[in-house]
């Protein structure tokens, strides 16, 4: 059993990522194992290689019927002999699977845990004989992760009833209360517990102010032609209102959320995942099992629910190694949506939880601190900053100094009580005598109409930032309104400045400077022009290949294998199988076609 040859053979890459080969040695002497790693990390194939190594048969726990289609797809394309049973499938085709099990041709079996759950089919299983049992997506066993599904639980019972078969449980999602509730209602048996790195260094990241969001998102994926995104909206009308936009704009983009039927969402979801549509404008019911490995960029329109949700959300974006972007549109208008739905929560721990989650995400989005460092905290993995891949580091942030304006703004909260809201705030230092004002006498404030040089939305805007500072927050209870804390206190006394992310203005509107991305970093295979060239003529040849097999594009070659082919061009089979990501199938499946289209792109080069 050398894991290291099958890597090269069937997988066609050179080495390990970090920890697979741990998690390997430890499933093939049979300990349990619990491993997070971050999305990317290279998870699948911590089950997929054992099943190849370790007969009869390998059984993979997976929470979406989607993931196993995808996931099946894409170890047949290696070559593991791989199949699926869920609801998806009919009686006729179930047949087939249980067939080729119990014949031993299929060693990699995926199942959903509804069907693990059936008492007879855990007898069919012990008749088969499983080698190993991998739990796929693990965090969704938890009730403090992201994602918990409560059909999970069923799981709880196959240590006990499968003595001597290791369980592996995978995830992502890394905070240690999740990782101590996995290994708890797994009950792994001391299991070897691995931690990846959470780093990204492939992602960029960015956060924009944003004003006009619709224009942003357009502009943001027209400078990023043919290149795979994910747009995330909050509503879904928002995501029908973004798709339909960039749709006007000549964009391949497809709408999807869960107020689609089954099969819009299932199109939506092949077309995106097959390359013929570029963007998908998506509400997070979108995400979980896209194990697309050339999404280029991931967008948030508005703010995420915590930092947690947007690190898995951003971290489908990049898979392939290769450099990806992550960009963030705040604006503190965001936050009055949020915590309207968070005052209607029932449960006071989910509330608190919430809040808890919205104060994160407005520190990330506001503090000015390395963006790495801060998403990094949350996985209690250190991190020195400088990372030079977010927009923090790269010195890309462009703050204004607004002290003067949030003194005058907070001067009248205080002098009225610290009992109003932004609106009526913004009426007094723009001096506007409403009913309102009259009615409580603040026309007569000396703060009143302090702040004629601006509009009133522009001060209810200064109000929103002070808010996400945490310079004001918001009093509940018979006497509610917007009181200033301690540190909102500091800045009106002159003892702290007040920055806040400047506003694009309405002409540059979404512009970005490309140039400082991800500068000085490494990541990502970097092409010559004719080397571009090259990369598109065989990306099309791959699109090509994809249609008339009916598999994702990316399962065919991922694009980091295509641009190490566009740079090294490789003219015989021996040349090609030293590419990354080339085995020894798909060498001798598309290894003809590829080599044809380099040889002619060569020879047209030559002549013409
Ligand atoms: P995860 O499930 O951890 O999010 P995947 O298993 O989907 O990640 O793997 C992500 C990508 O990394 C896939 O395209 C996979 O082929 C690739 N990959 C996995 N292991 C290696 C390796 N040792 N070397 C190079 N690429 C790898
Ligand atoms: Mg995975």
């Amino acid at each position: 059993m050398d894991p290291l040859k099958t890597l090269r053979t069937t997988f066609g890459f050179d080495s390990f990522r970090p920890h697979q080969e741990e998690i390997l040695e430890a499933v093939l002497r049979g300990r349990d194992v619990f491993a997070a790693l971050p999305t990317g990390g290279g998870k699948s194939l911590c089950y997929q290689l054992p099943a190849l190594l370790l007969p009869p048969l390998t059984v993979v726990v997976s929470p979406l019927i989607a993931l196993m289609q995808d996931q099946v797809r894409g170890a047949r394309e290696y070559g593991v002999p791989a199949a699926f049973i869920n609801s998806s499938l009919n009686a006729e085709a179930a047949r087939r699977v249980y067939r080729d099990v119990s014949r031993g041709d299929t060693k990699l079996l995926y199942l959903s845990p509804e069907r693990l759950a059936l008492e007879g089919f855990r007898e069919t299983l012990r008749e088969w004989g499983v080698s190993l049992f991998a739990v796929d997506e693990a965090h969704c066993i938890s009730e403090w992760g992201h994602e918990f599904r409560p059909d999970y639980r069923s799981l709880s019972t196959i240590r006990e009833e499968f003595p001597g078969v290791p369980v592996a449980a995978f995830t992502a999602t890394a905070t240690r209360r999740v990782q101590d509730d996995i290994i708890d209602l797994l009950k792994l048996d001391d299991p070897v517990a691995i931690r990846g790195d959470f780093d990204r260094p492939e992602i960029f990241y960015r956060v924009q102010r944003k004003n006009h969001v619709g224009e942003q998102i357009l502009s943001f994926v027209r400078d990023h032609p043919d290149e795979s995104g994910i747009v995330y909206r909050a509503t879904r009308k928002s995501v029908e209102e973004t798709a339909s936009r960039l749709q006007e704009f000549g964009i391949t983009a497809v709408p999807y959320h869960a107020g689609l039927s089954d099969d819009a969402r299932r199109s939506a979801q092949d077309l995106f995942v097959r390359d013929e549509a570029q963007v998908v404008v998506a509400t997070i019911a979108f995400g979980m099992g896209i194990d697309k490995s050339n999404v280029r960029w991931i967008v948030h329109g508005d703010l995420p629910r915590s930092v947690e949700a947007y690190y898995q959300e951003t971290g489908r974006a990049g898979r392939d190694g290769e450099r990806a972007e992550a960009c963030l549109f705040f604006g503190p208008q965001d936050i009055a949506k949020i915590r309207y739905h968070i005052e209607r929560m029932q449960v006071p721990d989910e509330r608190d939880r919430a809040e808890r989650n919205l104060r994160t995400m407005l520190r990330y989005v506001e503090s000015g601190v390395c963006r790495r460092t801060q998403l990094l905290a949350h996985f209690d993995q250190e991190h020195r900053g400088e990372c030079d891949g977010c927009d923090v580091c790269t010195g890309d942030v462009h703050r204004k100094d607004l002290t003067v304006s949030a003194q005058k703004l907070m001067s009248a909260a205080i002098r009225t009580g610290e009992r109003f809201g932004a609106h009526h705030l913004a009426d007094i230092v723009c001096g506007n005598t409403t009913d309102r004002v009259t009615q409580f006498g603040h026309d007569r404030l000396p703060t009143f109409g302090v702040g004629r040089e601006q509009t009133r939305q522009w001060w209810i805007g200064v109000t929103q930032d002070l808010e996400a500072a945490g310079l004001l927050a918001r009093r509940e209870g018979p006497r509610s309104g917007l009181s200033l804390t301690e540190s909102g206190r500091r800045v009106l006394h002159g003892r702290e400045r007040f920055t806040a992310m400047a506003r694009p203005e309405p002409a540059s509107t979404g512009e970005r400077k490309r140039e400082t991305d991800g500068r000085n970093r490494d990541t990502g295979v970097a092409l010559r022009p004719d080397q571009e060239e090259l990369f598109r003529v065989l990306r099309d040849l791959r699109l090509d290949l994809a249609r008339s097999r009916q598999v994702p594009p990316y399962v065919i070659f991922s694009d980091k294998t295509l641009r190490v082919m566009a740079r090294i061009r490789p003219t015989d089979t021996k040349a090609l199988l030293r590419v990354h990501g080339v085995g020894e199938v798909k060498a001798e499946r598309y290894g003809p076609s590829f080599l044809e289209a380099i040889r002619t792109f060569l020879s047209d080069r030559a002549t013409g």
